[in-house]
C-alpha cells in the first residue's frame, strides 16, 4: 500500500496529498515498533573465526559415517580429537558444489548459485555494518572479490607447498599493530614449510593454524570475523594419495586445539568446516572432488561443521543441512541482523532462542511450568530473548496456547486479535480503515491525471 502510493507520487508529485502519504506511511510504520524483553543470559561473543579445512571430507573424520573408495573398498579414517571432542556438531551438511572457489563463495554469501568474481551481499558486509574488522588467511582457492571484503589478509597465490611466499594486503585505517602482526607471519611461513614430503603438507597448514591463534590472541577486546583457509589437506589428497591424505588430517589437530584454546580464552567463536571432501579410486590412486566420476560421491560432498564457543550447545545435531545455512548461522550466532534474505536457515546449535509474538496490543505473558517468566504490554510485537530450549506457554487476549522453542520462532496472533469486543478496538480499526481508503482515494485520483 505505502509502495504503491510511493510509486505514484513520485510520478506525479502532488502538493495537497503529501500529508496524507506521511500519515499514511507513519500508520504503517507504528506497526513495525517491536519490545525486546531479555529473560535469559545476553551471550554476546567477542567475534568469529570460521575455519576452511580445504579438502576434508566428514567421510574420514566423523564417527557416523565411513569412506568407500570408487572401487568399493572401504577405506582408513583419521582422528581428529579437537574436531570431535566438543561443540556443536553437525552430522551430514553437505556442499552444493564440491568445488573449492566456488565453495568458499557459498560459504559466505550463503547463495549456492552464487558467482565467485561477482560475489554478492557476504557476512562480511554485514558484519563491518556492525563494527567488526573483516580479517583472513588464506591458502589459495580465492577469488580477487574475496580478498576484497577484508580489513587485512594473509594470502598465499602459489600452489606449491615451499618456496612460495604468501603476500599481505590491508584496508586504509586497519590498526597499525594487527598490520606487523600479518607481516610477521607471513615471514615466518618458510621456517614452518621447509620440511620434505607429508610434514611439509604439514607444516604448511599448521602455519595457517598458529597465525591464526596468535591474531585471535592480538585482537582481545575487538570485534572480528576471520575467514582461515588452510590448504595443505587438499593438496595431499590430490598428490600423495589417501596416506598422504589421511597423515596431513591427522596433524591439524594440535595446531587446531591451540587455535581453539585461543578462541575459548578470549570469547570467540569458533566454526570448523570444510569447502568439499576428498573421493579415491582405490587405496593406491590420487584423490580428486570435483571431476564427474568423484562429483556425487559423499566423500566428496559431505564436510564437517562443529561449532564451539560462547552461546553454542553440546550437542549432534541430527537431519540433512546444506553449506548454505552456515552463513545465517554465524550471523544468528554472533546476534549480527541482516536485511538480505539468505537461502538457508540459522542452525538450532545455540543454548537460547528468541521468540517473538507479534499481534497482541492488549499486552503478552510469557510462563514455564506455570510460573510467570516476563510479561510486556503497549506494543504490537514482543521479543522475548535467551530462552532455553523447552516448552513454554503465551497468554494474550485471555488466551493461551503453548510453544515449543528448538530454534528462533515468530508466533503471529494477527488473526486471533480480530476486531471483536471492546470498543477501543472497533474504533480502531474504523480509523485504519478510513485511513486505508482515503490512501487508495489518493492512488486513483493521481493515476487518473
Ligand atoms: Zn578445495
Amino acid at each position: 500500500m505505502v509502495h504503491a502510493l510511493l510509486f505514484f507520487s513520485a510520478l506525479r508529485p502532488l502538493e495537497w496529498a503529501k500529508p496524507l502519504i506521511l500519515l499514511l506511511i507513519l500508520s504503517s510504520a507504528s506497526s513495525a515498533n517491536a519490545i525486546d524483553v531479555q529473560v535469559g543470559q545476553a551471550v554476546r561473543p567477542e567475534g568469529a573465526v570460521i575455519l576452511v579445512v580445504d579438502g576434508l571430507g566428514a567421510s574420514y573424520v566423523y564417527p557416523e559415517h565411513n569412506a568407500y573408495a570408487l572401487d568399493g573398498t572401504l577405506l582408513k579414517k583419521a582422528l581428529l580429537f579437537n574436531l570431535t571432542g566438543s561443540g556443536a556438531r553437525v552430522v551430514d551438511l553437505r556442499v552444493p558444489v564440491p568445488e573449492t572457489t566456488k565453495s568458499h563463495s557459498v560459504l559466505v554469501t550463503g547463495d549456492s548459485d552464487v558467482d565467485p568474481q561477482l560475489l554478492g551481499p557476504t557476512i562480511f558486509d554485514a558484519a563491518r555494518k556492525e563494527g567488526y574488522l573483516c580479517l583472513a588467511v588464506l591458502e589459495r582457492g580465492d577469488a580477487m572479490p574475496m580478498l576484497q571484503e577484508m580489513d587485512a589478509v594473509l594470502y598465499l597465490e602459489d600452489n606449491s607447498i615451499s618456496g612460495s611466499e604468501p603476500i599481505t594486503g590491508f584496508r586504509a585505517g586497519t590498526p597499525a599493530g594487527l598490520c606487523s602482526l600479518f607481516q610477521e607471519w607471513r615471514d615466518k611461513f618458510a621456517s614452518y614449510t621447509e620440511a620434505q614430503g607429508v610434514a611439509g603438507y604439514a607444516g604448511y597448514n599448521c602455519w595457517g593454524l598458529d597465525a591464526a591463534a596468535d591474531i585471535v590472541e592480538h585482537l582481545l577486546g575487538n570485534h572480528f570475523l576471520m575467514l582461515v583457509n588452510v590448504g595443505a589437506v587438499d593438496s595431499a589428497g590430490h598428490n600423495l594419495g589417501l596416506e598422504g591424505y589421511l597423515e596431513a588430517v591427522a596433524a591439524l589437530d594440535v595446531p587446531l586445539g591451540r587455535l581453539a584454546e585461543a578462541c575459548r580464552k578470549n570469547n570467540v567463536l569458533l566454526i570448523i568446516t570444510a569447502d568439499h571432501g576428498m573421493s579415491f579410486q582405490s587405496t593406491e590412486d590420487k584423490g580428486g572432488h570435483s571431476a564427474e566420476k568423484y562429483a556425487k560421491r559423499l566423500e566428496a560432498l559431505r564436510v564437517p561443521l562443529v561449532v564451539l564457543g560462547p552461546g553454542i550447545d553440546e550437542l549432534n545435531l541430527g537431519g540433512r543441512w546444506s553449506e548454505v545455512d552456515i552463513a545465517p548461522t554465524v550471523l544468528n550466532a554472533l546476534n549480527i541482523s541482516c536485511d538480505h534474505p539468505f537461502e538457508g536457515q540459522p542452525l538450532p546449535i545455540k543454548c537460547s532462542y528468541d521468540l517473538s509474538v507479534v499481534g497482541a496490543p492488549e499486552g503478552v505473558a510469557l510462563l514455564r511450568d506455570g510460573r510467570l517468566l516476563a510479561n510486556a504490554s503497549g506494543d504490537w510485537q514482543y521479543n522475548f530473548k535467551g530462552l532455553e530450549r523447552g516448552l513454554y506457554s503465551i497468554q494474550a487476549g485471555g488466551e493461551s496456547r503453548d510453544v515449543l522453542m528448538n530454534g528462533d520462532l515468530v508466533l503471529d496472533l494477527t488473526d486471533r486479535a480480530a476486531p471483536l469486543g471492546s470498543m477501543k478496538k472497533i474504533i480502531a480499526v474504523i480509523i485504519i480503515m478510513t485511513i486505508n481508503l482515503a490512501g487508495a482515494a489518493v492512488i486513483i485520483r493521481i493515476w487518473r491525471r
